[in-house]
Protein backbone atom coordinates (compact mmCIF):
# COMPACT_ATOMS: atom_id res chain seq x y z
CA UNK A 1 0.00 0.00 0.00
CA UNK A 2 1.18 3.32 -1.12
CA UNK A 3 1.70 6.21 2.27
CA UNK A 4 2.81 8.84 0.42
CA UNK A 5 1.53 11.13 -2.42
CA UNK A 6 1.67 9.09 -5.22
CA UNK A 7 1.52 10.23 -8.91
CA UNK A 8 -1.66 8.84 -10.27
CA UNK A 9 -1.90 6.93 -13.35
CA UNK A 10 -5.46 6.91 -15.01
CA UNK A 11 -6.23 3.70 -16.67
CA UNK A 12 -4.66 0.32 -16.88
CA UNK A 13 -4.40 0.12 -20.83
CA UNK A 14 -0.85 -0.79 -22.48
CA UNK A 15 0.02 2.80 -22.92
CA UNK A 16 -1.15 3.82 -19.05
CA UNK A 17 0.85 0.23 -17.58
CA UNK A 18 4.03 1.38 -19.46
CA UNK A 19 4.15 4.88 -18.15
CA UNK A 20 3.05 3.27 -14.59
CA UNK A 21 6.28 0.90 -14.87
CA UNK A 22 8.71 3.92 -15.94
CA UNK A 23 7.89 5.98 -13.29
CA UNK A 24 7.97 3.40 -10.96
CA UNK A 25 11.09 2.09 -12.29
CA UNK A 26 12.67 5.91 -11.63
CA UNK A 27 11.41 5.77 -7.87
CA UNK A 28 8.35 7.40 -8.14
CA UNK A 29 5.30 5.69 -5.91
CA UNK A 30 2.70 5.33 -8.52
CA UNK A 31 -0.96 4.47 -8.56
CA UNK A 32 -2.59 3.19 -11.35
CA UNK A 33 -6.47 3.66 -11.28
CA UNK A 34 -8.77 1.36 -13.68
CA UNK A 35 -12.14 1.48 -14.50
CA UNK A 36 -12.76 -2.05 -15.28
CA UNK A 37 -12.51 -5.40 -13.56
CA UNK A 38 -8.85 -6.44 -15.93
CA UNK A 39 -6.13 -4.57 -16.62
CA UNK A 40 -5.55 -4.20 -20.81
CA UNK A 41 -8.16 -2.13 -21.86
CA UNK A 42 -8.55 -2.52 -25.46
CA UNK A 43 -4.83 -4.29 -25.47
CA UNK A 44 -6.71 -7.35 -23.39
CA UNK A 45 -8.06 -11.06 -23.96
CA UNK A 46 -11.31 -12.46 -22.50
CA UNK A 47 -13.14 -15.45 -22.80
CA UNK A 48 -16.83 -14.79 -24.90
CA UNK A 49 -18.09 -18.42 -24.69
CA UNK A 50 -17.49 -21.28 -22.46
CA UNK A 51 -13.79 -22.50 -23.39
CA UNK A 52 -13.15 -19.74 -25.87
CA UNK A 53 -11.14 -16.88 -25.74
CA UNK A 54 -10.09 -14.02 -27.66
CA UNK A 55 -8.40 -10.63 -27.78
CA UNK A 56 -11.05 -8.30 -27.05
CA UNK A 57 -10.33 -5.47 -29.09
CA UNK A 58 -6.99 -5.09 -30.79
CA UNK A 59 -5.73 -8.39 -32.18
CA UNK A 60 -1.93 -8.09 -33.87
CA UNK A 61 0.56 -6.40 -33.12
CA UNK A 62 3.04 -4.73 -35.59
CA UNK A 63 3.93 -1.37 -33.55
CA UNK A 64 4.89 -2.61 -30.25
CA UNK A 65 7.66 -0.14 -29.41
CA UNK A 66 11.05 -2.49 -29.43
CA UNK A 67 12.52 -0.04 -26.43
CA UNK A 68 9.49 -0.83 -23.98
CA UNK A 69 9.91 -4.55 -24.95
CA UNK A 70 13.48 -4.51 -23.88
CA UNK A 71 13.56 -2.00 -21.40
CA UNK A 72 10.67 -3.61 -19.33
CA UNK A 73 11.78 -7.02 -20.02
CA UNK A 74 8.65 -8.21 -21.24
CA UNK A 75 9.90 -11.50 -22.14
CA UNK A 76 11.18 -12.38 -18.69
CA UNK A 77 7.56 -11.08 -17.43
CA UNK A 78 6.00 -13.72 -19.64
CA UNK A 79 5.00 -11.91 -22.90
CA UNK A 80 5.81 -14.75 -25.69
CA UNK A 81 4.37 -15.06 -29.27
CA UNK A 82 2.74 -17.83 -30.64
CA UNK A 83 3.98 -16.54 -34.21
CA UNK A 84 6.25 -13.67 -35.35
CA UNK A 85 5.54 -12.55 -39.12
CA UNK A 86 2.43 -13.42 -39.61
CA UNK A 87 1.79 -12.88 -43.31
CA UNK A 88 -0.90 -10.95 -45.14
CA UNK A 89 -3.08 -13.00 -47.60
CA UNK A 90 -5.46 -10.76 -49.63
CA UNK A 91 -8.75 -13.47 -50.26
CA UNK A 92 -10.58 -13.50 -53.23
CA UNK A 93 -13.80 -15.18 -54.57
CA UNK A 94 -12.63 -16.67 -58.30
CA UNK A 95 -8.96 -16.64 -57.68
CA UNK A 96 -5.96 -17.57 -55.68
CA UNK A 97 -5.23 -15.14 -52.41
CA UNK A 98 -2.23 -12.99 -52.63
CA UNK A 99 0.04 -14.07 -50.25
CA UNK A 100 3.04 -11.06 -48.92
CA UNK A 101 5.34 -10.61 -46.24
CA UNK A 102 6.96 -7.27 -46.13
CA UNK A 103 8.23 -7.08 -49.79
CA UNK A 104 7.81 -10.66 -50.38
CA UNK A 105 5.19 -11.61 -52.35
CA UNK A 106 4.93 -15.42 -51.38
CA UNK A 107 1.68 -16.66 -53.66
CA UNK A 108 -0.93 -15.10 -55.64
CA UNK A 109 -1.54 -14.20 -59.91
CA UNK A 110 -0.31 -10.98 -61.38
CA UNK A 111 1.08 -9.26 -64.00
CA UNK A 112 4.91 -8.84 -64.56
CA UNK A 113 4.52 -5.45 -64.37
CA UNK A 114 2.65 -5.75 -60.79
CA UNK A 115 5.10 -8.17 -60.00
CA UNK A 116 8.19 -6.18 -60.52
CA UNK A 117 6.78 -3.33 -58.95
CA UNK A 118 6.04 -4.52 -55.64
CA UNK A 119 9.19 -5.49 -53.61
CA UNK A 120 10.40 -1.51 -54.46
CA UNK A 121 7.35 0.15 -53.80
CA UNK A 122 7.31 -2.06 -50.44
CA UNK A 123 10.79 -0.75 -49.50
CA UNK A 124 10.33 2.65 -50.32
CA UNK A 125 7.17 2.78 -47.99
CA UNK A 126 9.35 0.99 -45.56
CA UNK A 127 12.29 3.89 -45.60
CA UNK A 128 9.70 6.50 -45.82
CA UNK A 129 7.45 5.03 -42.82
CA UNK A 130 10.73 4.56 -41.30
CA UNK A 131 10.77 8.09 -40.69
CA UNK A 132 7.88 8.45 -38.35
CA UNK A 133 8.62 5.50 -36.75
CA UNK A 134 11.95 7.71 -35.51
CA UNK A 135 9.65 10.21 -33.89
CA UNK A 136 7.39 7.68 -31.73
CA UNK A 137 10.49 7.73 -28.98
CA UNK A 138 10.61 11.40 -29.15
CA UNK A 139 8.18 14.47 -28.06
CA UNK A 140 6.72 16.08 -30.72
CA UNK A 141 8.24 19.80 -31.52
CA UNK A 142 7.13 22.86 -30.68
CA UNK A 143 5.45 25.01 -32.74
CA UNK A 144 6.68 28.02 -31.00
CA UNK A 145 9.96 28.18 -30.12
CA UNK A 146 11.18 30.83 -27.41
CA UNK A 147 14.58 30.05 -26.95
CA UNK A 148 17.12 28.39 -29.86
CA UNK A 149 17.20 25.08 -28.06
CA UNK A 150 13.42 24.84 -28.73
CA UNK A 151 14.07 24.44 -32.59
CA UNK A 152 16.17 21.64 -32.55
CA UNK A 153 13.09 18.70 -32.17
CA UNK A 154 11.65 20.32 -35.71
CA UNK A 155 15.24 20.72 -37.38
CA UNK A 156 15.95 16.89 -36.02
CA UNK A 157 12.70 15.66 -37.78
CA UNK A 158 13.73 18.12 -40.77
CA UNK A 159 17.00 16.11 -40.83
CA UNK A 160 15.33 12.86 -40.77
CA UNK A 161 13.71 13.70 -44.22
CA UNK A 162 16.86 15.31 -45.29
CA UNK A 163 18.52 11.97 -44.62
CA UNK A 164 16.23 10.06 -46.60
CA UNK A 165 18.39 11.53 -49.84
CA UNK A 166 16.89 13.92 -52.45
CA UNK A 167 15.14 11.69 -54.61
CA UNK A 168 13.45 10.06 -51.86
CA UNK A 169 12.91 13.04 -50.02
CA UNK A 170 11.15 14.44 -52.54
CA UNK A 171 8.40 11.73 -53.10
CA UNK A 172 8.36 11.84 -49.56
CA UNK A 173 7.10 14.87 -49.31
CA UNK A 174 5.08 14.53 -52.60
CA UNK A 175 2.89 11.62 -51.50
CA UNK A 176 2.57 12.28 -47.32
CA UNK A 177 -0.50 14.15 -47.78
CA UNK A 178 -1.93 12.36 -50.89
CA UNK A 179 -4.86 9.20 -51.27
CA UNK A 180 -3.27 5.87 -51.03
CA UNK A 181 -5.39 5.20 -54.09
CA UNK A 182 -3.58 7.96 -56.47
CA UNK A 183 -0.67 6.22 -55.21
CA UNK A 184 -1.39 2.66 -55.92
CA UNK A 185 -2.87 3.69 -59.09
CA UNK A 186 0.31 5.08 -60.28
CA UNK A 187 2.37 1.82 -59.58
CA UNK A 188 -0.03 -1.27 -59.97
CA UNK A 189 -2.88 -1.74 -62.40
CA UNK A 190 -4.25 -5.18 -60.12
CA UNK A 191 -7.52 -4.62 -58.14
CA UNK A 192 -6.93 -7.48 -56.40
CA UNK A 193 -3.42 -5.79 -54.83
CA UNK A 194 -4.43 -2.33 -54.71
CA UNK A 195 -7.13 -3.70 -52.35
CA UNK A 196 -5.12 -5.29 -50.13
CA UNK A 197 -2.61 -2.73 -49.61
CA UNK A 198 -5.35 -0.19 -49.36
CA UNK A 199 -6.84 -1.92 -46.62
CA UNK A 200 -3.75 -1.00 -44.62
CA UNK A 201 -3.96 2.61 -45.18
CA UNK A 202 -7.90 3.21 -44.04
CA UNK A 203 -8.46 0.17 -41.33
CA UNK A 204 -9.18 2.34 -37.98
CA UNK A 205 -9.55 5.61 -39.52
CA UNK A 206 -12.35 7.50 -40.90
CA UNK A 207 -11.11 7.78 -44.10
CA UNK A 208 -11.29 5.81 -47.12
CA UNK A 209 -8.75 5.20 -49.92
CA UNK A 210 -9.41 8.43 -52.14
CA UNK A 211 -9.18 10.51 -48.83
CA UNK A 212 -6.27 12.58 -48.60
CA UNK A 213 -4.19 11.46 -45.52
CA UNK A 214 -3.98 8.07 -46.21
CA UNK A 215 -0.76 8.24 -47.45
CA UNK A 216 0.14 8.75 -44.34
CA UNK A 217 -2.22 6.42 -42.15
CA UNK A 218 -0.39 3.85 -44.45
CA UNK A 219 2.80 4.44 -43.17
CA UNK A 220 1.68 5.13 -39.51
CA UNK A 221 0.19 1.36 -39.73
CA UNK A 222 4.18 -0.18 -41.04
CA UNK A 223 6.32 2.42 -38.87
CA UNK A 224 6.99 -0.14 -36.23
CA UNK A 225 10.50 -0.54 -35.43
CA UNK A 226 10.41 -4.06 -34.18
CA UNK A 227 11.68 -6.89 -35.88
CA UNK A 228 9.01 -9.66 -35.01
CA UNK A 229 6.59 -7.91 -38.08
CA UNK A 230 2.98 -8.71 -37.67
CA UNK A 231 2.90 -11.07 -34.52
CA UNK A 232 0.55 -12.43 -31.97
CA UNK A 233 1.19 -12.66 -28.84
CA UNK A 234 0.50 -16.48 -26.92
CA UNK A 235 -2.81 -15.73 -25.05
CA UNK A 236 -4.17 -12.95 -26.79
CA UNK A 237 -3.37 -9.71 -26.52
CA UNK A 238 -3.83 -9.62 -22.82
CA UNK A 239 -0.94 -11.09 -22.81
CA UNK A 240 0.95 -7.91 -23.87
CA UNK A 241 -1.51 -6.11 -21.22
CA UNK A 242 -0.02 -8.88 -18.40
CA UNK A 243 3.34 -8.46 -18.83
CA UNK A 244 3.28 -4.67 -18.84
CA UNK A 245 1.47 -4.93 -15.42
CA UNK A 246 3.63 -7.37 -14.12
CA UNK A 247 6.71 -5.16 -15.62
CA UNK A 248 4.96 -2.10 -13.28
CA UNK A 249 3.84 -4.21 -9.97
CA UNK A 250 7.86 -5.62 -10.07
CA UNK A 251 9.04 -1.69 -10.13
CA UNK A 252 6.78 -1.13 -7.29
CA UNK A 253 3.82 0.24 -8.83
CA UNK A 254 0.40 -0.39 -7.33
CA UNK A 255 -2.55 -1.25 -10.01
CA UNK A 256 -6.37 -1.07 -8.66
CA UNK A 257 -9.26 -2.09 -10.67
CA UNK A 258 -12.42 -1.15 -10.48
CA UNK A 259 -11.83 2.22 -9.32
CA UNK A 260 -13.33 4.36 -12.16
CA UNK A 261 -11.95 7.98 -12.05
CA UNK A 262 -14.80 10.93 -12.22
CA UNK A 263 -12.90 13.87 -12.28
CA UNK A 264 -10.32 15.52 -11.00
CA UNK A 265 -9.23 18.36 -8.65
CA UNK A 266 -7.94 21.74 -9.47
CA UNK A 267 -6.48 23.90 -6.93
CA UNK A 268 -4.71 27.28 -8.27
CA UNK A 269 -3.56 25.87 -11.44
CA UNK A 270 -2.44 22.70 -10.62
CA UNK A 271 -4.21 19.53 -10.44
CA UNK A 272 -4.62 18.37 -6.55
CA UNK A 273 -6.71 15.36 -6.50
CA UNK A 274 -8.33 12.86 -8.37
CA UNK A 275 -12.17 12.48 -7.26
CA UNK A 276 -13.02 8.11 -7.90
CA UNK A 277 -16.76 6.91 -8.59
CA UNK A 278 -16.61 5.48 -4.92
CA UNK A 279 -16.62 8.86 -3.29
CA UNK A 280 -12.49 8.18 -2.16
CA UNK A 281 -10.06 11.32 -3.11
CA UNK A 282 -7.14 10.85 -3.70
CA UNK A 283 -4.49 13.64 -3.65
CA UNK A 284 -1.97 13.62 -6.52
CA UNK A 285 0.07 16.41 -7.73
CA UNK A 286 1.29 14.19 -10.92
CA UNK A 287 -1.24 13.03 -12.67
CA UNK A 288 -1.40 10.96 -16.11
CA UNK A 289 -4.28 10.00 -18.16
CA UNK A 290 -4.53 7.32 -20.41
CA UNK A 291 -7.77 8.07 -21.63
CA UNK A 292 -8.61 10.24 -24.74
CA UNK A 293 -8.16 13.92 -24.82
CA UNK A 294 -11.52 14.36 -24.79
CA UNK A 295 -12.64 12.34 -21.94
CA UNK A 296 -9.58 13.40 -19.86
CA UNK A 297 -10.07 16.85 -20.59
CA UNK A 298 -13.38 17.71 -20.99
CA UNK A 299 -15.22 15.44 -18.59
CA UNK A 300 -12.53 14.62 -15.73
CA UNK A 301 -10.78 17.85 -15.91
CA UNK A 302 -13.90 20.52 -17.09
CA UNK A 303 -14.06 22.68 -20.11
CA UNK A 304 -13.90 25.82 -17.11
CA UNK A 305 -10.20 24.81 -16.97
CA UNK A 306 -9.41 25.34 -20.99
CA UNK A 307 -9.28 28.76 -22.21
CA UNK A 308 -12.37 28.96 -24.64
CA UNK A 309 -10.49 28.51 -27.92
CA UNK A 310 -8.27 25.13 -26.89
CA UNK A 311 -11.66 23.79 -25.17
CA UNK A 312 -13.37 24.17 -28.75
CA UNK A 313 -9.98 22.83 -30.84
CA UNK A 314 -10.35 19.71 -28.03
CA UNK A 315 -14.05 19.51 -28.75
CA UNK A 316 -13.48 19.32 -32.31
CA UNK A 317 -10.93 16.66 -32.03
CA UNK A 318 -12.35 13.80 -34.68
CA UNK A 319 -12.89 10.85 -32.93
CA UNK A 320 -15.98 8.89 -34.64
CA UNK A 321 -14.60 5.08 -34.70
CA UNK A 322 -16.07 3.16 -37.44
CA UNK A 323 -14.42 -0.94 -36.90
CA UNK A 324 -16.48 -3.20 -34.93
CA UNK A 325 -15.01 -6.58 -33.85
CA UNK A 326 -17.13 -9.94 -34.62
CA UNK A 327 -15.78 -13.14 -31.96
CA UNK A 328 -16.34 -16.67 -33.21
CA UNK A 329 -16.87 -19.35 -31.50
CA UNK A 330 -15.83 -22.65 -34.38
CA UNK A 331 -15.95 -26.40 -34.37
CA UNK A 332 -13.82 -26.71 -36.53
CA UNK A 333 -10.90 -24.91 -39.19
CA UNK A 334 -12.48 -23.13 -41.29
CA UNK A 335 -11.40 -23.22 -45.40
CA UNK A 336 -10.98 -20.16 -46.90
CA UNK A 337 -11.35 -19.98 -51.04
CA UNK A 338 -7.92 -19.53 -53.05
CA UNK A 339 -6.00 -20.62 -49.53
CA UNK A 340 -3.13 -23.21 -49.08
CA UNK A 341 -4.44 -24.69 -45.81
CA UNK A 342 -0.78 -23.22 -44.61
CA UNK A 343 -1.96 -19.66 -44.59
CA UNK A 344 -5.38 -19.96 -42.95
CA UNK A 345 -3.65 -18.85 -39.28
CA UNK A 346 -2.21 -15.52 -40.88
CA UNK A 347 -3.66 -12.48 -41.27
CA UNK A 348 -6.25 -12.67 -43.64
CA UNK A 349 -7.81 -9.70 -45.47
CA UNK A 350 -11.28 -9.44 -47.03
CA UNK A 351 -10.86 -6.18 -49.76
CA UNK A 352 -11.17 -7.01 -52.83
CA UNK A 353 -10.40 -3.84 -54.56
CA UNK A 354 -9.39 -0.19 -53.74
CA UNK A 355 -13.06 0.67 -55.04
CA UNK A 356 -14.80 -1.90 -52.87
CA UNK A 357 -12.70 0.09 -50.02
CA UNK A 358 -14.26 3.08 -51.18
CA UNK A 359 -17.72 2.27 -52.21
CA UNK A 360 -17.51 0.64 -48.44
CA UNK A 361 -16.76 4.04 -46.75
CA UNK A 362 -19.32 6.17 -48.95
CA UNK A 363 -22.31 4.58 -46.44
CA UNK A 364 -19.70 5.20 -43.44
CA UNK A 365 -19.75 8.86 -44.87
CA UNK A 366 -23.50 8.98 -44.85
CA UNK A 367 -23.85 7.26 -40.87
CA UNK A 368 -24.84 3.66 -42.64
CA UNK A 369 -22.65 0.50 -41.98
CA UNK A 370 -21.33 -0.81 -45.14
CA UNK A 371 -23.28 -3.77 -47.08
CA UNK A 372 -19.82 -4.91 -48.09
CA UNK A 373 -17.34 -4.42 -45.14
CA UNK A 374 -13.84 -4.59 -45.25
CA UNK A 375 -12.64 -7.48 -42.59
CA UNK A 376 -9.25 -8.05 -41.36
CA UNK A 377 -9.70 -11.93 -40.36
CA UNK A 378 -7.25 -13.66 -37.59
CA UNK A 379 -8.08 -17.39 -36.36
CA UNK A 380 -5.01 -17.69 -33.60
CA UNK A 381 -5.95 -20.53 -32.91
CA UNK A 382 -4.27 -21.97 -35.49
CA UNK A 383 -0.71 -21.15 -33.46
CA UNK A 384 -2.07 -20.51 -30.20
CA UNK A 385 -3.72 -23.79 -28.50
CA UNK A 386 -4.39 -21.73 -25.13
CA UNK A 387 -7.33 -20.14 -26.60
CA UNK A 388 -10.06 -22.84 -27.35
CA UNK A 389 -10.38 -26.26 -26.54
CA UNK A 390 -8.62 -29.15 -28.43
CA UNK A 391 -9.63 -29.04 -32.32
CA UNK A 392 -11.70 -25.57 -32.09
CA UNK A 393 -10.93 -22.64 -33.10
CA UNK A 394 -11.99 -19.23 -32.15
CA UNK A 395 -12.19 -16.41 -35.67
CA UNK A 396 -11.14 -12.51 -34.59
CA UNK A 397 -12.80 -10.10 -37.16
CA UNK A 398 -11.94 -6.45 -37.32
CA UNK A 399 -14.84 -5.45 -39.28
CA UNK A 400 -15.00 -2.06 -41.20
CA UNK A 401 -17.26 0.59 -42.17
CA UNK A 402 -19.49 0.59 -39.02
CA UNK A 403 -20.23 3.56 -38.22
CA UNK A 404 -20.29 4.84 -34.30
CA UNK A 405 -23.04 7.61 -34.98
CA UNK A 406 -25.19 4.99 -37.09
CA UNK A 407 -28.41 6.53 -38.39
CA UNK A 408 -31.37 4.88 -36.12
CA UNK A 409 -28.19 3.29 -33.12
CA UNK A 410 -26.71 -0.27 -32.85
CA UNK A 411 -29.59 -1.36 -30.95
CA UNK A 412 -31.86 -2.56 -33.88
CA UNK A 413 -29.32 -3.25 -36.21
CA UNK A 414 -27.14 -5.55 -34.20
CA UNK A 415 -29.03 -8.65 -35.92
CA UNK A 416 -28.59 -7.72 -39.72
CA UNK A 417 -25.30 -6.23 -39.32
CA UNK A 418 -24.13 -10.01 -37.82
CA UNK A 419 -25.86 -11.88 -40.63
CA UNK A 420 -24.17 -9.48 -42.69
CA UNK A 421 -20.86 -10.45 -41.34
CA UNK A 422 -21.79 -14.18 -41.73
CA UNK A 423 -23.07 -14.11 -45.47
CA UNK A 424 -19.78 -11.87 -46.81
CA UNK A 425 -17.45 -14.74 -44.63
CA UNK A 426 -19.62 -17.63 -46.25
CA UNK A 427 -18.92 -16.24 -49.47
CA UNK A 428 -15.03 -16.10 -48.64
CA UNK A 429 -15.16 -19.20 -46.83
CA UNK A 430 -18.17 -21.74 -47.78
CA UNK A 431 -19.60 -23.86 -45.23
CA UNK A 432 -18.64 -21.53 -42.37
CA UNK A 433 -21.43 -21.11 -40.99
CA UNK A 434 -21.83 -24.86 -39.74
CA UNK A 435 -19.01 -24.64 -37.49
CA UNK A 436 -20.60 -21.62 -35.94
CA UNK A 437 -20.66 -22.15 -32.11
CA UNK A 438 -21.23 -18.59 -30.80
CA UNK A 439 -20.94 -15.28 -31.73
CA UNK A 440 -20.13 -12.02 -30.35
CA UNK A 441 -20.13 -8.26 -31.63
CA UNK A 442 -18.86 -5.19 -30.52
CA UNK A 443 -19.60 -2.00 -32.08
CA UNK A 444 -17.61 1.34 -31.81
CA UNK A 445 -20.77 1.61 -28.93
CA UNK A 446 -20.02 -0.77 -27.29
CA UNK A 447 -15.96 -0.08 -27.56
CA UNK A 448 -16.85 3.63 -26.28
CA UNK A 449 -18.82 1.54 -23.32
CA UNK A 450 -16.82 -1.14 -22.49
CA UNK A 451 -13.14 0.88 -22.29
CA UNK A 452 -14.62 4.45 -22.28
CA UNK A 453 -12.74 5.20 -25.37
CA UNK A 454 -15.29 8.05 -27.26
CA UNK A 455 -16.39 7.42 -30.07
CA UNK A 456 -15.22 3.73 -29.79
CA UNK A 457 -12.05 5.18 -31.62
CA UNK A 458 -8.89 2.98 -32.90
CA UNK A 459 -6.33 5.90 -32.29
CA UNK A 460 -8.77 7.69 -29.59
CA UNK A 461 -9.11 9.89 -32.21
CA UNK A 462 -8.69 10.21 -35.96
CA UNK A 463 -5.05 9.98 -36.80
CA UNK A 464 -4.27 12.34 -40.03
CA UNK A 465 -1.93 14.85 -40.63
CA UNK A 466 -4.27 17.47 -39.13
CA UNK A 467 -3.96 15.46 -35.41
CA UNK A 468 -0.70 14.13 -35.88
CA UNK A 469 2.71 14.92 -34.65
CA UNK A 470 3.14 18.49 -33.28
CA UNK A 471 -0.84 18.73 -34.02
CA UNK A 472 -1.61 15.71 -31.66
CA UNK A 473 -4.54 15.82 -29.81
CA UNK A 474 -4.85 19.45 -30.81
CA UNK A 475 -1.70 22.25 -30.94
CA UNK A 476 -0.74 23.80 -27.95
CA UNK A 477 -0.76 20.89 -25.67
CA UNK A 478 1.21 18.59 -28.06
CA UNK A 479 4.08 17.56 -25.43
CA UNK A 480 1.89 15.36 -22.94
CA UNK A 481 1.71 18.17 -20.58
CA UNK A 482 -1.75 19.55 -20.32
CA UNK A 483 -2.67 22.56 -19.75
CA UNK A 484 -3.28 22.40 -16.33
CA UNK A 485 -0.10 22.34 -14.20
CA UNK A 486 0.98 18.25 -13.59
CA UNK A 487 -1.84 16.74 -15.53
CA UNK A 488 -0.12 14.93 -18.72
CA UNK A 489 -1.55 12.59 -21.44
CA UNK A 490 -0.34 9.55 -21.98
CA UNK A 491 -2.90 7.40 -24.29
CA UNK A 492 -3.28 6.68 -27.96
CA UNK A 493 -4.94 10.59 -28.14
CA UNK A 494 -1.33 11.71 -27.57
CA UNK A 495 1.57 11.74 -30.05
CA UNK A 496 2.39 9.05 -31.46
CA UNK A 497 -1.33 8.09 -31.88
CA UNK A 498 -2.50 4.43 -31.67
CA UNK A 499 -2.23 0.73 -32.01
CA UNK A 500 -0.64 -1.22 -29.46
CA UNK A 501 3.06 -0.08 -29.08
CA UNK A 502 3.45 1.77 -25.81
CA UNK A 503 5.28 4.80 -26.89
CA UNK A 504 3.11 7.17 -25.86
CA UNK A 505 3.04 5.79 -22.52
CA UNK A 506 6.93 6.00 -22.88
CA UNK A 507 7.15 9.31 -23.51
CA UNK A 508 4.81 10.99 -21.00
CA UNK A 509 6.50 9.12 -18.30
CA UNK A 510 10.20 10.91 -20.00
CA UNK A 511 8.44 14.19 -20.14
CA UNK A 512 7.39 13.76 -16.73
CA UNK A 513 10.73 12.56 -14.68
CA UNK A 514 12.59 15.16 -16.74
CA UNK A 515 10.41 18.48 -15.02
CA UNK A 516 12.38 20.98 -13.07
CA UNK A 517 11.89 19.67 -9.30
C1 LIG B 1 -11.70 -2.50 -33.36
C2 LIG B 1 -10.26 -2.18 -33.07
C3 LIG B 1 -9.27 -3.05 -33.45
C4 LIG B 1 -7.93 -2.76 -33.19
N1 LIG B 1 -6.96 -3.64 -33.60
C5 LIG B 1 -5.66 -3.36 -33.36
C6 LIG B 1 -4.66 -4.31 -33.70
O1 LIG B 1 -4.93 -5.41 -34.19
N2 LIG B 1 -3.37 -3.98 -33.41
C7 LIG B 1 -3.01 -2.80 -32.82
O2 LIG B 1 -1.81 -2.56 -32.59
N3 LIG B 1 -3.96 -1.90 -32.45
C8 LIG B 1 -5.27 -2.15 -32.70
N4 LIG B 1 -6.23 -1.28 -32.28
C9 LIG B 1 -5.82 -0.04 -31.59
C10 LIG B 1 -5.38 -0.28 -30.15
O3 LIG B 1 -6.17 -1.27 -29.53
C11 LIG B 1 -5.49 1.02 -29.32
O4 LIG B 1 -4.98 2.12 -30.03
C12 LIG B 1 -4.70 0.88 -28.02
O5 LIG B 1 -5.02 -0.34 -27.36
C13 LIG B 1 -4.99 2.06 -27.08
O6 LIG B 1 -4.27 1.86 -25.88
P1 LIG B 1 -4.26 2.92 -24.70
O7 LIG B 1 -3.53 2.30 -23.57
O8 LIG B 1 -3.74 4.22 -25.23
O9 LIG B 1 -5.77 3.16 -24.32
P2 LIG B 1 -6.92 2.13 -23.87
O10 LIG B 1 -6.60 0.76 -24.27
O11 LIG B 1 -8.20 2.74 -24.36
O12 LIG B 1 -6.85 2.20 -22.29
C14 LIG B 1 -7.51 3.13 -21.51
C15 LIG B 1 -7.85 2.47 -20.18
O13 LIG B 1 -8.51 3.41 -19.35
C16 LIG B 1 -9.58 2.77 -18.68
N5 LIG B 1 -10.56 3.80 -18.32
C17 LIG B 1 -11.47 4.42 -19.13
N6 LIG B 1 -12.15 5.33 -18.43
C18 LIG B 1 -11.66 5.32 -17.16
C19 LIG B 1 -11.94 6.06 -15.98
N7 LIG B 1 -12.86 7.03 -15.98
N8 LIG B 1 -11.23 5.78 -14.84
C20 LIG B 1 -10.27 4.82 -14.83
N9 LIG B 1 -9.97 4.09 -15.93
C21 LIG B 1 -10.65 4.34 -17.07
C22 LIG B 1 -10.10 1.78 -19.69
O14 LIG B 1 -10.86 0.76 -19.07
C23 LIG B 1 -8.79 1.28 -20.30
O15 LIG B 1 -8.27 0.22 -19.55
C24 LIG B 1 -7.58 -1.56 -32.51
C25 LIG B 1 -8.59 -0.69 -32.06
C26 LIG B 1 -9.92 -0.98 -32.33
C27 LIG B 1 -10.99 -0.05 -31.86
Amino acid sequence: MIKQKPTVVIGAGHNGLVAAAYLARAGQAVLVLEAGAHVGGAAATHEFFKGFRVSSVSHLTSLLDPVVHNDLSLARHGLVFAKTHVKSVALAVDQEALVFEGAQLLAGTLSELDRAAFAPFVKRMQRFASVLGRQHGRVPPRLQWDRLIDAWPAARFGLDVRRLGREDMREFLRVITMAIQDVLDEEFSSDHLKGALAMDAVLGTKLGPRSGNTVFSYLHRHSGQGHLGVALPQGGMGAVSQSLAAAARDAGAEIRLNSKVTSLEVSAGAVAAVLLESGERVEASTVLSSLDPKTTLLALLGARHLDTELAQRVHHFRSIGTAAKVHIALSGLPQFRGVQPEHVGERLLICPSAEYADEAFNAAKYQRYSEQPLMELSVPTVYDATLAPPGQHVLSAIVQYAPYDLKGGWEQARAPFEALVMQVLERYAPGIGKLVLATELLTPVDLERQFGMTGGHWHHGELSMDQALMLRPVHGIAQYQMPVQGLFLCGAGAHPGGGVMGSAGRNAAAVVLKRPS
